[in-house]
């Protein structure tokens, strides 16, 4: 279970998050959607701690941060745990290319989580099985087509056993043909009920495999409601405005 309320934050001047709130149920899903620059990839990087909001809280499972009115910055440690449960992938995979798919998947259970290395490498290959790319285990990044190298990422995330999966448009940088492979992946981890929240472009795909889409602008939740609806049949102009560049 995931929840953000009264989340604000600024870069200088300019107010990023506004009092940004919404839940996701332990195997939801989450879409956000919304216009470049309305602040969606510093809401996602806030609920993995990579950025540290001014205020408001986060809960992920059982551990819950506050920010603001004199709360204490959470320590290095309790960042590095909170991290661990928040798998995040991005647009551009960000693998090591000096090591093959196999010791990507690894590295961090190895490095992070201590764990034996006979074991995480059995975890990988089951990660690697997961995504379908446990037959290219032993290749290196840059012989991978760029769906294959997302998948890949997608499996790094998960070796770390993560509570829920955070995407940032994890399928904007490939080709047209290369998009499918990785949305089923995503459909698939939805079907195992893994709790996720999902910004996407990808307005049809937002409405497969979510249970609710989160409409922000301008640091602001504007619409939050079923799928079906706030894609179908959404309450807000402004949302209505939105989606009509996708049609
Ligand atoms: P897009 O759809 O283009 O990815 P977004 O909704 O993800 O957009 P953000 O990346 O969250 O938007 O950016 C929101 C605003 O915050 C933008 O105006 C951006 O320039 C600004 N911003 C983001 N990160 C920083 C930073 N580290 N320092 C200063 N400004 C930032
Ligand atoms: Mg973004």
């Amino acid at each position: 279970k995931i929840e953000i309320a009264g989340l604000q934050k600024s870069f200088g001047p300019l107010a990023v998050l506004r009092d940004i709130g919404f839940t996701v149920p332990a195997g939801g899903v989450v879409s956000l959607i919304g216009p470049s620059g309305s602040g969606k990839s510093t809401l996602l990087r806030c609920m993995n701690l990579l950025v540290t909001p001014d205020r408001g809280s986060i809960r992920v499972g059982d551990a819950r941060f506050v920010f603001g009115s004199g709360a204490p910055l959470p320590s290095h440690r309790e960042l590095a745990g909170f991290r661990a449960r928040t798998g995040m992938v991005f647009q551009n995979f960000n693998l090591f290319p000096h090591m093959t798919v196999l010791q990507n998947v690894m590295e961090a259970p190895v490095q992070v989580r201590r764990r034996p290395k006979a074991e995480a490498r059995e975890m990988a290959l089951a990660q690697l099985e997961k995504v379908g790319l446990v037959d290219r285990a032993g290749q290196m990044p840059d012989t991978l087509s760029g769906g294959q190298k997302q998948r890949v990422a997608i499996a790094r995330a998960l070796a770390m056993e993560p509570e829920v999966m955070l995407f940032d448009e994890a399928t904007s940088a490939l080709d047209p043909e290369l998009v499918g492979e990785v949305l089923a992946t995503i459909l698939k981890l939805a079907a195992d009920g893994m709790t996720m929240v999902i910004v996407t472009h990808e307005i049809a795909f937002a409405r497969e495999v979510s249970d609710r889409v989160v409409f922000m602008r301008d640091g602001v939740v504007v619409e939050d409601g079923p799928a079906a609806q706030v894609i179908g049949d959404p309450r807000q102009d402004a949302t209505r405005q939105f989606l009509s560049h996708f049609h």
